[in-house]
């Protein structure tokens, strides 16, 4: 695996592998590496001639300031990770590298960002559209794996690459999750013994819901949430909505295969999000 921390030693890279016809998969992420995002890289190798993933904590997406302290950073670990699924290069730029000057840009997701973590996180989607923008433009990738579980990451992603007409294909990939079903997440390791066990209730809520889709309304659907929510004295819902799987505007019907049901909470002082197609 060739490391850089820079975009031109990237680029130089890159481009022998560009010239010599080699497609180009890309995974970026944040780090604190896990078996979901592991899945990324082994989907992108299958359907790829190089992988590059990238490692870069993006301060601008991050609107609670303790969230971006606390995130976690396991470098060495994520290398042997990343060395063991076959990742050909991994790119860890500073921030320096990424942002040499305040990035202004702003951003227009339409009516996407306006519900669940958009409404929650201000300012968090723009931060998200100015880094994968600059990582595509570093990797120029043929194409770029996401994960659902940051489901309406996926649907901002999918709708800048259209409207700035970006050579990239996005690449949607499965939610992996824990024997129990906590859906894998970076921040898992932040939870204590006693939050871990409480984060649970997301997915069990999320399966119920799935479950019993067809025979309660989404009204019933959203209370029923709620109250199996309520007796958990850690967990702090913030959202449990019912969705157009595209629009993500909510819905009061549910048509299979295109209503997805999301969350986010906070378990302790960790905040999860989560989600599951119906
Ligand atoms: P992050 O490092 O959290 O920014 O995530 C990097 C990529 O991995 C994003 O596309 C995420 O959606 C994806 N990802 C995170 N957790 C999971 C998971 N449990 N299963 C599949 N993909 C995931």
């Amino acid at each position: 695996m060739q490391e850089t921390s820079t975009i031109a030693q990237l680029q130089e890279i890159l481009l022998n592998f560009k010239l010599s016809g080699k497609s180009i998969g890309f995974v970026p992420t944040m780090g604190a590496l896990h078996a979901g995002h592991i899945s990324l890289i082994e989907k992108a190798k299958v359907e790829n001639d190089i992988v590059v993933c990238s490692i870069f904590v993006n301060p601008t997406q991050f609107n609670d300031p303790n969230d971006l302290i606390k995130y976690p950073r396991t470098p060495e670990q994520d290398k042997h990770l990343l060395l063991n699924a076959g990742c050909d290069i991994l790119f860890s730029p500073a921030v320096d590298e990424m942002y040499p000057e305040k990035d202004s840009r702003m951003f227009d997701f339409g009516e996407l960002d306006k519900v669940m973590e958009g409404a929650h996180r201000p300012g968090h989607f723009n931060g998200v559209a100015q880094i994968v923008s600059k990582l595509f433009d570093a990797v120029k990738p043929d194409r770029a794996y996401f994960g659902k579980k940051d489901f309406q990451q996926l649907a901002i992603i999918k709708y800048i690459t259209r409207q700035l007409n970006l050579p990239v294909q996005i690449i949607p990939c499965e939610t992996m999750r824990e024997k129990d079903g906590l859906a894998m997440s970076s921040r898992n390791v932040r939870l204590n013994e006693q939050e871990r066990l409480q984060a649970l209730q997301l997915s069990k809520v999320l399966f119920f819901v799935k479950e019993n889709a067809a025979q309660l309304s989404v009204k019933e659907l959203k209370e029923k949430a709620n109250e199996m929510l309520s007796t958990f004295d850690l967990i702090k819902r913030e959202y449990f909505e019912i969705a157009d799987a595209d629009t993500l505007q909510t819905v009061d019907r549910i048509v299979p295969g295109k209503t997805v049901a999301c969350i986010a909470a906070f378990v302790g002082n960790v905040r999860l999000i989560d989600n599951i197609s119906l």
